[in-house]
C-alpha cells in the first residue's frame, strides 16, 4: 500500500481568519483566549479537510512563521527581549520579535526591534531570520507543539510532527558577530535529541524533519554538519522522513541518501530526474516520498501522465513509496470551491490546496486498488488537462507568431550611451543631480475608496476618470511647488503594480480569495497568468497624457517590467517561464512605443523583483539573468535615442549581478540605498557602472523626514564612485504607503539637497 502525506498545510484560513484574528489581537480587540481558540478551531479545521490521508502534519500552523516558532522551540530568544518590562507572556513575546512590538498601542518600554526578515528560500514567504552571537545557547521548549500533538491526537488524527532540521535551521539564521555558526550544532542537537525523546513518548511514529539547503550549493563543512547532526540522532526510536524540496540534490544526492534516517522526501517536480538514481542508492529499509503535485503553482496535475510514471516506481517499491504534495501547501491559496467568478473553463484546470491533496488521494488510491475504482476521477483530470492544452483562450498563434520574430535588434538601442546621454542632455536640460520620485504618491483613503467603488459598479466611468484625474492634478502641482525636476502622474489609479497590468492584458486570470501567506498576518493574491499575453488597448497612456498636459516638466511613463510581473504572478506551467517573460516584454514594449508616440520624452519601466527571481544554484543565474536582461532589453530598447529609459529597483545587493543589471542599458536606474549609508555602493568601486544612477536617499520604510545634511552627505559619498554628470536624487522607492505631511517636508529637503550639491 502506497502512504499518502502532506507536508504542510497554508495556516491563514479560507477567507485569512487567521490574519484578522491575529490583526484584532494586535490592536487589543480580542483576548488572547479568543485568539488561542480560533487557532484551535482553524488547526482542527485543517485536520479535518486532510482527513483522506495516512499522514497529517501537526506543527506546520504558526501565528507568525515556523522558523520563529522553531527559535522558541529551541529556546533561541534574543537577548533584547529580557530588557523590556512586561516579558512574561510568551506569545507576546513572539509577536514581539517578530515585529517589534506586541500590541498596537504598547508602550516603547515595551517595544525592541523587530527580528530581520527574510524570503524562504525562492518563495514569496518570509521568515523570521534566527540571530546568533557568543551568548547562544539552546534549552528546549516543547510545549506548543506537545500541546498540537496532543490536542491532534485527541481528535483522531494520524499525526506526523513537523520539525525544521537542526542544520538547515542553523543556515539560516545569522551570527551577529563572529560566531561560527557551525560550532552551536552539537548544542543544538541535544535539544532535538530531547525533543525526539519527548515526542516519542506521545506515541508518535513518524516525524517530518525538513532540510530544504540539501537543495542548495553547500561548502563542505555544512555536508559535513548534516551528516553529524543524523548520526547523532539516529539513535531515537522515532522514524524520521527527512523532507528536501524546491529543487534537485545534485551533489547533495548521495548525501542525502545515506543519511541515517528512515525516509527521503523529494520535489519530483523539480527533481523528477534524479528520482531513479535516488532508489538505486536509497538503502532498502527507506521509504521515498515522492512530491508529485505542485506545492508551489496552481494548476491541476497531469494525472494520468503522473500515474503512468509512478506505476513501475510502485511496482518496484511497493509500500516503501509514498507520495505527496511537492512542498508544504502554505504556497498556494486554500480552496478553489470559493472562487465563484472565475471562468468556468480556467477554474477547471487550477487546483488550490484542498483540490491537490485530492489529487495526491486519486493517485494513491489508483496505486492501491486499481484505476478502475478512481475512473471518473481521472476521466474529469484527463478533460480538464486537455481542454488547457487545446484551449483558444491559452493559445493566440499571433502572440506566438510575434514571438517568434523577435531579434536581438529589438532590444538595442539605436545609439550608445554615450550618444543618447549627450541628445538628452540637450533636449532636457536639467541641472546636474536631478531630482526625482519612484512614481506613486500616497494613496488616501478617498483614492483607495474611489477605485473599490467604481470596481463595484458604484462609481461611474465618468466620475472615477474625474476622480483619478483631480488627484493626478494634485501631484503635479505639488511637484511644481516642490520644484522638482522629472514629474510622475503619482499613479492612483493603481492598486498594485502588477495586477493593474494584468487586469488590462489577455491571458491573466484573478481569483477572489487566492491569498498566500508572504508574511506575518500580510497575504498576497498573485494573479494567474494563464495563456499567451497580449495587449488589447493603451494601458497607461491616456492617464500619462492627461498628466502631462499639465506641466512643462517631463512626466515620467510609468510601467512595470516583464521579470517583475512574471515573478508576481502565479504562471502558466506549460512553457518555459522564458518563453512568457517575452510575451510579457511584447505587450509592455507595444506600451512603451506608444508612450513615446504620445510625446512622453521619460519612460520607466520597474523591475521591482528582477533580483528576487535569481534561481538557488548559482550555477543557474546567468540563464535566468540572460532572459531577464533580453526581455527587459525588448521591452524599452525600441525607442529613439531621445527618449530617457530610467529602471527602479527596491533593493541593492547588486553585487552579483551588477553586469547583468548593466546590460539592461537603462539610460538611468533608481535604486534603494539610504538605509546603509551607502555602504552599498561598494559594489562600484570595482564595476564601472556605465549609466545613469539614482542611489536612493531617501528611506520610505520609515516615517522619518531625513535632513538636507543627511542627503548630501549621502550624495556626495555616492559622487566618489560615481560622476556627478550621471547622478540623480530620489527616494528609495515609492512614496504610496507614506502620508502627504511626511512626503512633502521630506521632499522639500530633498530639492534642496540638490541645490546644495550644486551649489558646491
Ligand atoms: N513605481 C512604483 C511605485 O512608485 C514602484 C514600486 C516598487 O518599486 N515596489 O510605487
Ligand atoms: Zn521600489
Amino acid at each position: 500500500m502506497v502512504t499518502t502525506h502532506n507536508l504542510g498545510f497554508p495556516r491563514i484560513g479560507k477567507k485569512r481568519e487567521l490574519k484578522f484574528s491575529v490583526e484584532n489581537y494586535w490592536r487589543r480587540e480580542i483576548t488572547q483566549d479568543a485568539l488561542l481558540d480560533i487557532a484551535g478551531h482553524l488547526r482542527q479545521q485543517h485536520w479535518q479537510q486532510q482527513a483522506m490521508l495516512d499522514l497529517i502534519p501537526v506543527g506546520d500552523f504558526s501565528f507568525y512563521d515556523q522558523v520563529l516558532d522553531t527559535s522558541f522551540m529551541v529556546g533561541n530568544i534574543p537577548e533584547r527581549l529580557h530588557n523590556i518590562d512586561d516579558n512574561e507572556n510568551e506569545l507576546d513575546n513572539y509577536f514581539r520579535v517578530a515585529r517589534g512590538r506586541a500590541f498596537a498601542t504598547e508602550a516603547e518600554c515595551s517595544c525592541i526591534q523587530a527580528g530581520e526578515m527574510t524570503k524562504w528560500f525562492d518563495t514569496n514567504y518570509h521568515y523570521i531570520v534566527p540571530e546568533f552571537d557568543k551568548n547562544t545557547a539552546f534549552s528546549l521548549n516543547s510545549q506548543r507543539l506537545l500541546d498540537q500533538v496532543a490536542e491532534a491526537k485527541q481528535q483522531g488524527v494520524s499525526v506526523k510532527p513537523v520539525i525544521i532540521g537542526p542544520v538547515t535551521y542553523l543556515w539560516l539564521g545569522k551570527a551577529k558577530d563572529d560566531t561560527d555558526k557551525l560550532a552551536l550544532l552539537d548544542d543544538l542537537i541535544l535539544v532535538y535529541a530531547q525533543l525526539f525523546r519527548e515526542l516519542e513518548a506521545t506515541g508518535v511514529e513518524w516525524v517530518q524533519i525538513d532540510e530544504p539547503i540539501l537543495v542548495l550549493e553547500l561548502p563542505q563543512a555544512w555536508q559535513h554538519a548534516l551528516n553529524k547532526a543524523y548520526y547523532d540522532l539516529q539513535r531515537t526510536p522515532l522514524k524520521l522522513l527527512l523532507a528536501t524540496y524546491f529543487g534537485q540534490l545534485q551533489e547533495n544526492l548521495k548525501l542525502a541518501c545515506d543519511l541515517p534516517v528512515d525516509g527521503l522526501h523529494i520535489d519530483t517536480i523539480n527533481a523528477q530526474e534524479e528520482v531513479a538514481k535516488i532508489i538505486d542508492w536509497l538503502p532498502q529499509y527507506k521509504i521515498i516520498s515522492l512530491g508529485v503535485v505542485n506545492g508551489r503553482n496552481i494548476w491541476k496535475t497531469d494525472l494520468t501522465a503522473t500515474l503512468a510514471w509512478l506505476k513501475p516506481l510502485h511496482e518496484r517499491l511497493q509500500e516503501r513509496l509514498w507520495l505527496a504534495p511537492s512542498c508544504s501547501l502554505l504556497h498556494v491559496p486554500v480552496d478553489l470551491a470559493n472562487e465563484q467568478k472565475l471562468d468556468s473553463d480556467i477554474r477547471s484546470w487550477l487546483a488550490f490546496a484542498l483540490q491537490k491533496l485530492d489529487e495526491i488521494n486519486i493517485l494513491a488510491r489508483a496505486l492501491n486498488e486499481g484505476e478502475a475504482v478512481v475512473a471518473n476521477a481521472l476521466e474529469e483530470n484527463a478533460t480538464a488537462i486537455k481542454s488547457r492544452k487545446a484551449s483558444m483562450r491559452v493559445h493566440d498563434h499571433v502572440v506566438k507568431e510575434r514571438q517568434a520574430a523577435i531579434t536581438d535588434a529589438m532590444g538595442n538601442r539605436q545609439s550608445a550611451f554615450a550618444q543618447r546621454e549627450k541628445i538628452q542632455k540637450a533636449i532636457f536640460n536639467l541641472p546636474l543631480y536631478p531630482t526625482t520620485t519612484i512614481g506613486s504618491f500616497p494613496q488616501t483613503s478617498e483614492i483607495r475608496q474611489a477605485r473599490r467603488d467604481f470596481k463595484a459598479g458604484e462609481l461611474s466611468a465618468d466620475a472615477y476618470q474625474l476622480a483619478m484625474q483631480a488627484e493626478i492634478k494634485r501631484c503635479v502641482h505639488e511637484q511644481e511647488s516642490l520644484d522638482l525636476d522629472v514629474f510622475v502622474h503619482g499613479e492612483p489609479e493603481r492598486n498594485d503594480m502588477v495586477e493593474y497590468f494584468g487586469e488590462q492584458l489577455t491571458g491573466y486570470a484573478f481569483s477572489q480569495f487566492g491569498w498566500v501567506q508572504s508574511y506575518g498576518s500580510r497575504c498576497v493574491k498573485p494573479p494567474i497568468l494563464y495563456g499567451d499575453i497580449s495587449r488589447p488597448h493603451a494601458m497607461t497612456v491616456e492617464w500619462i497624457n492627461y498628466a502631462q498636459s499639465l506641466t512643462d516638466k517631463p512626466m515620467k511613463g510609468m510601467l512595470t517590467g516583464p521579470v517583475t510581473i512574471l515573478n508576481w504572478s502565479f504562471v502558466r506551467d506549460d512553457q518555459p517561464r522564458a518563453e512568457t517573460c517575452l510575451q510579457l516584454a511584447l505587450a509592455i514594449r507595444d506600451e512603451v512605443l506608444d508612450l513615446e508616440k504620445a510625446g512622453i520624452r521619460i519612460i520607466q519601466i520597474d523591475e521591482a523583483a528582477l533580483r528576487e527571481g535569481l534561481p538557488l544554484r548559482k550555477a543557474q543565474w546567468k540563464t535566468y539573468l540572460d532572459w531577464a536582461v533580453k526581455a527587459f532589453r525588448i521591452t524599452a530598447n525600441g525607442v529613439a535615442d531621445e527618449t530617457q529609459i530610467h529602471t527602479h529597483m527596491c533593493y541593492s545587493e547588486f553585487n552579483d549581478i551588477i553586469a547583468a543589471i548593466a546590460a539592461m542599458d537603462a539610460d538611468v536606474i533608481t535604486i534603494e540605498t539610504s538605509r546603509s549609508d551607502m555602504e552599498l555602493l561598494d559594489v562600484f568601486d570595482e564595476f564601472h557602472y556605465p549609466n545613469g544612477i539614482g542611489p536612493g536617499v531617501y528611506d520610505i520604510h520609515s516615517p522619518n523626514i531625513p535632513s538636507v545634511d543627511s542627503m548630501v552627505t549621502l550624495m556626495k559619498q555616492a559622487s566618489q564612485r560615481i560622476p556627478a554628470e550621471r547622478l540623480w536624487v530620489n527616494p528609495d522607492c515609492g512614496l504610496k504607503t507614506r502620508q502627504w505631511d511626511e512626503v512633502k517636508p521630506a521632499l522639500v529637503n530633498m530639492v534642496r539637497a540638490s541645490q546644495q550639491l550644486n551649489a558646491l
